[in-house]
Formats: C-alpha cells, sequence, structure tokens
C-alpha cells in the first residue's frame, strides 16, 4: 500500500512527517543515507536547522560483554524521564543490515512498541566512505526528528569502532569481569576514548578487579590538568538493571561537564570537519573513479610508465582534474 504513496512524497513532506514524529518516515530517511541516495542533499538541508540539540551517547565494548542490554536499560531511564531516544545499531563489520539483524536484538524488545523510541541497525553496504560517512548523517535524521538522546551502539568487532565512538559526545565503554577486557582495552586505544567506563555482568566473579585494573590504567595514562574529565568506572548488572542510577548519575555527570568546559562545542566542531572531510573524500574519490574510467587517468599513467612524467605531477594534475 504506502510503499507506492510514500515513494511519491516529495522530501519536504517525507521530512515534516519524519519531525512530526512518524516512524516510518524516519526510517525512510535513512534507508535514503543507507543506500546514499542522490536526495539526500535536499534531505540535510531540509534537516539541517533542526539539529544539534540531541545528546549522542555512544556505547562499545567486546560483543558478548553487555552493549545491547545495557543501551536497554539506558533507554529505560530515559524514557522515565519522558525523554525522546534513538538508537542506531552499528555494524561496521557487516554489510548487511535492515531486518534481520534487529530481529535478533531481542533485548530492545521492552522498546519496540514504545512510540518515543526510534530503533534502527545500520551498515555500511559497502559504499564508499562506509559508516564514517553514514553515522553522521543518520544522527542528523534522529536529532531533527527531536531525539533528545541518541545512543549509538557498535556491534561486531573492529577498529572502526573507535571511529564511531568519535561521533559521539559521551563514549562509554563496556568492560567484563574475566574477558582479559583490560588489556584488550589498552591494545584497541579504547581507554582514551572512554568518558565513563562501566563494568558490567558485576553478577560475576573479579568484578571488583577489573574495576581497579581499569582505575588503575586510566590513571596510569594520566597527564591531566585540573577541570578535566576524570572517566568514572562503575558497575552494573543490566540483565538485571543493577546499577543504573550509577550508570545515569556518570552520564549526566558527563553532560555536565561537556557543557560547562565548552567542551561540548569542541567535539561537536570536530565531528562536523570529520564528516565534512568524509563527504569531500567520497566525492573526491568518485571523480577520479569517473576518471579512471574515462580515459584521463590512464593518460597519467601511460605517462608515468613512459618516463615521461613523473608520478608527484601526476597527481598533481589529477587533483586539479578532479578539483575543476
Ligand atoms: P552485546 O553483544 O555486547 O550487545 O551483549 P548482549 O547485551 O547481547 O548480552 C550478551 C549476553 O550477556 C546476553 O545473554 C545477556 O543476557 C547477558 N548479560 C547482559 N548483561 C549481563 C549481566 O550484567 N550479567 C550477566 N550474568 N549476564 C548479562
Amino acid at each position: 500500500m504506502a510503499a507506492g504513496a510514500r515513494a511519491d512524497l516529495s522530501i519536504d513532506d517525507l521530512v515534516r512527517r519524519a519531525r512530526e514524529g512518524s516512524p516510518r518516515a524516519v526510517a525512510r530517511l535513512i534507508s535514503l543515507v543507507e543506500d546514499a541516495s542522490p536526495q539526500l542533499r535536499e534531505v540535510m538541508a531540509a534537516l539541517a536547522p533542526h539539529t544539534g540539540r540531541a545528546w549522542v551517547i555512544g556505547l562499545t565494548g567486546s560483543p558478548g560483554v553487555g552493549k545491547s542490554t545495557t543501551t536497554s536499560m539506558i533507554v529505560s531511564a530515559l524514557r522515565a524521564r519522558d525523554l525522546r531516544v534513538g538508537i542506531l545499531a552499528v555494524d561496521p563489520s557487516s554489510p548487511f543490515s535492515g531486518g534481520a539483524l534487529l530481529g535478533d536484538r531481542i533485548r530492545m524488545q521492552d522498546h519496540v512498541l514504545d512510540r518515543e523510541v526510534y530503533i534502527r541497525s545500520m551498515a555500511s553496504r559497502g559504499h564508499l566512505g562506509g559508516l564514517a560517512w553514514s553515522t553522521p548523517q543518520a544522527l542528523r535524521v534522529l536529532d531533527a526528528c527531536g531525539c533528545d538522546v541518541v545512543l549509538v551502539e557498535t556491534v561486531g568487532v573492529g577498529q572502526s569502532e573507535v571511529e564511531v565512538a568519535r561521533t559521539a559526545d559521551t563514549t562509554v565503554v563496556l568492560l567484563a569481569p574475566g574477558m582479559g577486557d583490560g588489556v584488550q582495552a589498552a591494545k584497541a586505544g579504547i581507554l582514551e576514548i572512554g568518558d565513563v567506563f562501566v563494568v558490567n555482568k558485576a553478577d560475576r566473579e573479579g568484578a571488583d578487579a577489573t574495576v581497579r585494573d581499569i582505575r588503575g590504567m586510566i590513571s596510569l595514562g594520566e597527564r591531566r590538568q585540573a577541570g578535566d574529565w576524570r572517566p568514572p568506572v562503575v558497575k552494573s548488572v543490566a540483565s538485571r538493571s543493577e546499577g543504573v542510577d550509577d550508570v545515569m548519575e556518570a552520564l549526566d555527570k558527563h553532560w555536565d561537564w561537556l557543557q560547562s568546559s565548552g567542551e561540548l562545542g569542541r567535539r561537536r566542531h570536530r565531528r562536523a570537519a570529520d564528516e565534512i572531510e568524509a563527504l569531500a573524500v567520497t566525492a573526491l574519490r568518485e571523480r577520479i573513479g569517473d576518471l579512471r574510467s574515462g580515459r584521463g587517468l590512464d593518460d597519467l599513467a601511460a605517462q608515468v610508465v613512459a618516463g615521461d612524467l613523473d608520478p608527484y605531477t601526476a597527481a598533481d594534475r589529477l587533483v586539479a582534474a578532479v578539483a575543476g
């Protein structure tokens, strides 16, 4: 039914409906992001004046540590404050998204029927720029559609977790006792990105030791000045919603600090710069691809092979050609 009708909706109508709270319109806008639709320019232009309100919280940690359970716990606490919440489950390692992945996320079931909660999974679908490109744009959609808080949860593994964390105002790193997570955290550079550390599965043996380890590692790497943020380390048993008050207190304190220190503005500035760069690099790659399928790059390559041109000059000419 609506499929045809919706396809006919103008971007203005779609944006209006999404901003009025239609989950379907929001979902469609995010699909446009995922598909790198040419209509995105128009969408982003329409959304731009309505962005900048949402508090973006990133959650990261190894698979099985309890990200999805913790996300659900945090969502319940935010809903108790009557806030509108968006959840973006991002899978940097998979080109697939949509139904299947979302269907698996049964721990979100408490929230699927809540109209004030948007849940969406997203994968890179292999397009240029991948999630570094698409995550900030999906965040813009949720932000402009009135989400007070957006939780970005990474599913899957990989260094791109760190990349996704860069899109957040507040990054929560989840660990669990006995997973050798402390060592892993130090390796993955996760200590540097964490604003709040949560040792989940605190019902398991070794939770206090893990808390001590992390605290130790944080202070080892510390070169802080007065007024800097000291990442708290809190415990939780997300499957029983235990520790939710401590987690929320840590998050709230970070939010207050972000605002009072001016760091919020700095982070958002950095984020916008990253976003612009990702879009520009994508556009340049596409143009270079066009040159590749045309003759431009081949001609340059042939001249370099023949020794008529050095590769630096050839690259300069390529840059001039794509920029022109
Ligand atoms: P994710 O892969 O990081 O998203 O982890 P999930 O949230 O899917 O949780 C993985 C498993 O750990 C599930 O079976 C959860 O029920 C369980 N789990 C989550 N939190 C806790 C906890 O605090 N204690 C215990 N014992 N199990 C938990």
